[in-house]
């Protein structure tokens, strides 16, 4: 049994990974505000460790490190399934939302914290948090937590 399972809306596309992820974090840039309605939570996965399965469209945009990211959705409901950021090579970010077991999933950082609405709390999950993109910080949290998946 896979340990995380999930997919979009409407349930055309589906995920799962026998793994847990290498970091799950919150982005508070505009953005990913504008992207995702609110507020973004991603869970990072090298992009072999998660089986996807169905029609995703892509829509490319420049982020917060100045690079291009990849926006991958539901071509029929638009539900954002992962983003794939050329700052992290071989890696993508799945929206925390089309995870089956959502409430599991925890952000340990988050980035762009001088643009964070400032009415988002959290409760004590977060123990990084940074200003900008902090690509180099946040690679290194990955790279620590490799060893404890
Ligand atoms: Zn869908
Ligand atoms: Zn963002």
């Amino acid at each position: 049994m896979s340990k995380h399972t999930g997919g979009c809306h409407c349930g055309k596309v589906t995920i799962k990974t026998d793994l847990e992820p290498m970091l799950v974090n919150r982005c508070n840039c505009a953005r990913c505000r504008k992207l995702l309605g609110v507020v973004a939570v991603a869970a990072m996965f090298g992009e072999d460790e998660v089986e996807i399965q169905g029609e995703v469209s892509v829509y490319e945009y420049t982020g917060g490190s100045g690079m291009p990211v990849k926006s991958h959705f539901c071509s029929t409901c638009g539900c954002r399934i992962y983003g794939k950021a050329e700052s992290f090579p071989g890696m993508i970010a799945i929206t925390i939302g089309v995870f089956d077991k959502s409430l599991e999933l925890k952000p340990k950082s988050e980035i762009f914290n001088n643009y964070k609405l400032s009415w988002l709390e959290d409760d004590g999950c977060i123990k990084e948090r940074f200003d900008e993109s902090a690509v180099e910080k946040r690679l290194m949290m990955l790279i620590e937590t490799l060893e404890n998946r």
